[in-house]
């Protein structure tokens, strides 16, 4: 049988396209957009403006997916919450909710599992499985919103996987959370956050979507940091400051670089002093992150530590500042909840 397609993941184009062929007009597709990114019903048949022959042909050809949540773990310490949300077809991934003084912010992932292999990150222990689609990316959303009765006025794409590897579906779900007819979020307060896929991060500047790029550094120096980021072989230092400073001038925002702070790997002056330098003239913001401990790996950190980091850095004249520690009693690293419930379902899987 052919599957249903997805129709969570078209833009609204591509809704009008698909309805036209149907032999429907225009504004059908603008009322069942409304339904599905508004009102966000979970069946065609709640849909009371759409005829009901219609809503049974699209019933037909078309599917409405969900989520369904496979762990909630609030912490006892803050407003933090992550779920590990199980997918239609049973992979799970994790997003968490944060409250800041601004409002509420949700970090979601953008692919099960991730190929590119950074030595300290749980999400990547267990290889790659697949893209998550536009509508799955928009579903971390709509259902934390409805399940904790919260709007998330800002977003973060640093959950599990990488954006820039799924580029054209993380495009499309961009488009879609911004649809004024939508979701409506602008994409100002979208960070979007990659390891250095530098091909991509140009294509990212010409289309100028207003979003903050992040980029992880976690090491100034080329042969350090191929060795704890494998993509730093293929996209070295040189091409990926080079790549950052093209996308502040096509688009006028500054890059913002991640460093996660491992003691005795990356935190000495000489290192200190080579950020510094690689930075130099860019006016770009440092946000240092204790490294999280991941059971596979050894690498640790305090916060003094990255504190001691951020004040050699400071003297260096580098804007540095150490990330809020959130849900550190609910803190699993990125993506070892997933890692771990995949491991206790025995041998399924990868
Ligand atoms: N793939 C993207 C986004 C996902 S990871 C990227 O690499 O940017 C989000 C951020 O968490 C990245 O900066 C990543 O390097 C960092 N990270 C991964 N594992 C970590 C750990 N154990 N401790 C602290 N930060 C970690």
């Amino acid at each position: 049988m052919e599957e249903k397609r997805d129709i969570l993941s078209l833009t609204r184009a591509e809704l009008e396209t698909a309805l036209q062929e149907m032999g429907q007009p225009k504004f059908r597709a603008a009322q069942i957009f409304r339904w599905l990114h508004v009102r966000r019903v979970e069946h065609f048949a709640e849909m009371m403006d759409i005829p009901a022959t219609l809503r049974e042909r699209l019933d037909v050809e078309f599917c409405i997916k969900g989520l369904f949540v496979s762990q909630r773990l609030a912490s006892s310490l803050d407003d933090t919450v992550k779920y590990l949300y199980t997918l239609p077809d049973g992979q799970h991934v994790e997003c968490v909710l944060m409250h800041y003084k601004t409002g509420w912010r949700l970090c979601i992932s953008t692919q099960v599992g991730c190929k590119m292999g950074c030595r300290f990150c749980a999400s990547t222990i267990a290889g790659y499985v697949r893209d998550l689609t536009p509508s799955e990316m928009l579903l971390e959303i709509y259902e934390t919103e409805r399940r904790e009765g919260v709007t998330i006025s800002g977003l973060v794409l640093m959950g599990i996987g990488e954006p820039l590897d799924n580029f054209d579906n993380v495009m499309r779900f961009l488009a879609l959370l911004s649809d004024p007819d939508g979701r409506g979020m602008s994409l100002r307060h979208v960070t979007l956050s990659t390891c250095g896929i530098v091909p991509r991060i140009r294509e990212l500047a010409k289309l100028r979507l207003g979003l903050t790029l992040a980029v992880s550094l976690h090491s100034p120096e080329d042969a350090h940091r191929s060795t704890i980021m494998p993509v730093n072989r293929r996209y070295p230092l040189a091409e990926l400051m080079d790549a950052c400073k093209a996308y502040f001038k096509a688009t006028g925002r500054r890059v913002t670089f991640e460093y996660a702070v491992m003691e005795g790997e990356n935190d000495s002056m000489a290192d200190a002093r080579a950020l510094a330098a690689l930075l130099r003239g860019t006016g770009s913001h440092v946000n240092l992150i204790p490294v999280n401990k991941v059971r596979e790996r050894s690498y640790h950190a305090t916060r003094q530590a990255a504190m001691r980091f951020q004040q050699m850095l400071e003297k260096l004249g580098v804007n540095a500042t150490v990330r809020r520690t959130l849900g550190s009693d609910i803190e699993a690293a990125c993506g070892q909840l997933r890692h771990e419930s995949e491991k206790h379902k025995g041998g399924e899987g990868y």
